[in-house]
């Protein structure tokens, strides 16, 4: 048997450093061809696994060749900053920004003369406001966390457009079966592909893809020389999350719309955040932007009884619902914003942004859901 002329029908895991060249020449093509002539030589570089993921984002997001996929989220957002600011630019964002994001442009970023900005969303859009001589980068999420405020995604990429701002687009939630930001104007579209991308809960990744191949040859280069490109490994587990992810999302969009329906009706509830819901803020703009009549699988509710005891109480009778701080896996958890994601939050800062005691977060799985809102309702009982 010839084991190098083997044809399988998935692309098998490429867990090598580094790849062989036949002579000086096939190093030569390798330097000075574009796009390496198709050759890979260092896995930090390129690897077939790593290539394929960022190629099957880039082809679902209508993204040019090109982008990087990166060993967490964050990664990612490290790259994009990189690929278009330098010391003593100005980046802006909202203040609903993932915790994260913030910690990573606030904490790091600063410290390397890239200064950062942020302002309410509902005011993001006049830009002439916030923007200052310096600023190359405004970074916004389709949906935020954890009340699901809804992003006017063409309004911001056409006030971006024209100041010349680079717009990055925080995709996690929504993932391309949402929303198609680069289809807005956007320049660059994130994924913390921990989340849907991946899907399962088993992998930590980050891609990022470009509107223009410049770009996106830019973040490739940026990541690879910072060295947070991902392994082979993550790459294949996520590429195969990929190819269920339209399924995935269709069955999270309508068992979240299930569960909130439920919820909304349930006497132990003060509130519901589902943008899905028609008393949602943001439906409207949800409904007129998010592809396919989809609304993703993440809500946030209220307890009537807003204490952290009627929370903790919620938390330890839910079966279905483990109490884990991430988000997006095929199975169903709950989350505890004031505990996590908005631990380091000043508490009238949490006030004045919804987030209290009795507020829970749903990542809503694919599980069959009327085994989720028996556990819901079973769990609510006082
Ligand atoms: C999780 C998350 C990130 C960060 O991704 P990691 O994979 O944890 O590094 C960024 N943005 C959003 C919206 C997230 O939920």
């Amino acid at each position: 048997m010839d084991i190098t002329n083997i044809h399988p029908k998935v692309t098998p895991i490429y867990q090598t450093s580094v790849f062989k060249f036949a002579s000086l020449a096939e190093l030569e093509e390798y330097y000075t061809t574009p796009d390496r002539g198709g050759r890979f030589g260092y896995s930090r570089s390129e690897n077939p696994n790593t290539t394929e993921l960022v190629a099957e984002v880039a082809r679902l997001e209508g993204a040019a060749s090109g982008g990087v996929a990166t060993g967490s989220g964050l990664g990612g957002l490290l790259a994009a900053v990189l690929a278009t600011c330098k010391a003593g630019d100005h980046v802006l964002c909202p203040e609903e920004l993932y915790g994260g994001s913030v910690v990573l442009l606030s904490h790091e970023m600063t410290r390397l003369g890239i200064e950062t900005s942020y302002v309410p969303l509902a005011e993001l859009y006049d830009l002439e406001r916030w923007i200052k001589p310096n600023t190359r980068l405004v970074l916004a999420e389709v949906l935020s966390n954890p009340l699901l405020t809804v992003l006017d995604g063409p309004r911001l990429a056409s006030a971006c457009q024209a100041h010349g701002i680079k717009l990055l687009i925080d995709s996690s939630f929504t993932t391309p079966m949402l929303s198609k930001p680069l289809s807005w104007g956007a320049d660059m579209v994130w994924h913390s592909a921990t989340k849907y991308l991946g899907g399962h809960s088993d992998v930590m990744a980050g891609v990022v893809v470009a509107a223009t191949p410049s770009l996106g040859r830019r973040l490739h280069a940026v990541g690879t020389n910072i060295g947070t490109t991902l392994a082979p490994m993550e790459a294949w587990l996520t590429v195969r999350g990929l190819k269920t992810l339209r399924l995935r999302m269709r069955q999270h969009s309508e068992n979240a719309l299930a569960v909130a329906q439920f919820l909304a009706k349930h006497p132990a509830v003060a509130q519901v955040y589902y943008p899905g819901l028609t008393s949602h803020g943001g439906h409207e703009l949800a409904r007129e932007q998010l592809l396919n009549g989809w609304f993703g699988g993440m809500l946030s509710f209220r307890l009537q009884d807003d204490s952290a005891e009627a929370a903790d109480r919620f938390i330890q009778r839910t079966r279905l619902f483990p109490f884990a701080p991430s988000l997006a896996g095929v199975a169903s958890s709950v989350s505890y914003p004031l505990g996590t994601s908005h631990r380091g939050v000043p508490d009238e800062r949490r006030q004045a942004l919804g987030i209290t005691p009795g507020l829970l977060r749903l990542s809503v799985g694919v599980e069959e859901v009327e085994e989720l809102l028996e556990d819901l309702g079973q769990a609510l009982v006082n």
